[in-house]
């Protein structure tokens, strides 16, 4: 009897070792084939942008972006990228992600300020924060949760997408000694600092990249800013007006987007999301390496080669500018509320970015250029 009850209970045990061992294989497999399956699945997304295919900078940053993103995924996630105008228009990149025409975009958020005023905040404002401390400011200082909050309505996901840096103040084809001179000036400025311009007695004109140098050579218009060298020498507007002012008190560090259509980012795997998350940050600082190296060499050849005529804007224009951007932004921040949201983090980031810098960054400038001399 004893025997019978060892041989049973013995049967029993060498059951559930089977009954264990059969489970954990056919689960092990079954983890294995959705490995395989999801490892088979290969997405293709389309890429809108506000820039001319491959234009320098801008245009090449969201190409590199896609190479990146296909050899790390080892081509599971392919992405086609169109120039402006070959899918959709410049401006409606924002329309075409938020409802799926593509999956993706390349531009920047102050050209959104139909949908919500505050997105302009996260691309640049007038005399606020340079390249270190915008991108301090977004991935360390709670900016990128609030552009996430202005953008989930639009069913989007912003993600930082490179900077030009400080760009200048633009183009002119006369002096500018002081304020008077910049009385009925009309200048291509678009954005906030078009509003600025206004206040203190310019005539701001919104015109597209490509309307740009026939305008000012015409004299269609009186000046224009653009980028910096990099860009400007590109356009050739050394070329249609003989003054170039610095520096870009209007965009002092023009962070440019990533804008992903939230449905097509959650129905990836999660390592091919991180591939996309990490793509645009190694983007985000990829561009600006590129403008910084190019814009030094732009410079260069816009001074030894083409003899254009530098200048720094007299005191009084900026003090003038300077004053006028605070109203525009408190009148902005009283009319919009996520306006006021995001300008109250953004501006209390930038004085305590000031209070630092004034003893690292600038410091060590100063201290640079006493040096060389
Ligand atoms: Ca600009």
């Amino acid at each position: 009897m004893l025997n019978k009850i060892k041989v049973v209970y013995t049967r029993f045990i060498i059951g559930l070792a089977c009954a264990i061992a059969l489970f954990g294989c056919s689960k092990e497999q079954a983890d294995s084939d959705n490995g395989a399956v999801q490892l088979q699945k290969t997405y293709k997304w389309k890429m809108v942008t506000s820039w001319p295919k491959n234009f320098p900078g801008i245009g090449r940053g969201p190409e590199t972006f896609a190479e990146n993103v296909e050899r790390m995924s080892g081509g599971r996630l392919t992405i086609n990228v169109y120039g402006a105008g070959e899918l959709v228009p410049p401006f409606e990149v924002f329309d075409a992600v938020s409802q799926g025409t593509a999956e993706i975009g390349h531009s920047a958020a102050y050209y959104w300020k139909g949908k919500s005023a505050a997105a302009q905040i996260f691309t640049a404002i007038p005399f606020g924060m340079n390249v270190q401390e915008t991108n301090g400011w977004l991935h360390y200082g709670g900016g990128m949760e609030l552009w996430r909050e202005i953008y989930k309505p639009f069913g989007l996901i912003p993600f930082t997408g490179g900077n030009t840096g400080v760009q200048f103040a633009g183009w002119f084809k006369k002096e500018i000694n002081s304020i008077d001179d910049v009385q009925g000036l009309k200048m291509r400025i678009p954005g906030l600092g078009g509003e600025v311009f206004k206040k203190i007695g310019g005539i701001p004109v919104a015109l597209s990249g490509a309307e740009i140098f026939t305008s000012l050579q015409s004299g269609a218009i009186d000046g224009t800013e653009w980028v910096g060298p990099y860009n400007d020498l590109a356009f050739g507007l050394h070329k249609a007006a003989e003054f170039y002012y610095y520096s870009g008190w209007h965009e002092p560090g023009s962070a440019l987007e990533f804008i992903v259509n939230e449905k097509a980012y959650q129905a990836l795997p999660k390592d091919l999301q991180a591939i996309v998350e990490v793509a645009t940050k190694a983007a985000n600082q990829d561009i600006l390496d590129e403008y910084t190296a190019r814009n030094i060499e732009a410079m260069q050849t816009l001074k030894d080669k083409h003899k254009v005529d530098m200048r720094a804007l007299p005191a009084d224009v900026i003090n003038a500018l300077k004053q006028a951007s605070l109203e525009v932004m408190q009148e902005q921040a009283a009319a919009d509320p996520a306006f006021k949201k995001v300008y109250d983090s953004y501006s209390s980031f930038q004085l305590k970015a000031m209070d630092y810098h004034k003893v690292s960054e600038y410091e060590y400038y100063k201290n640079r250029s006493d040096t060389d001399n």
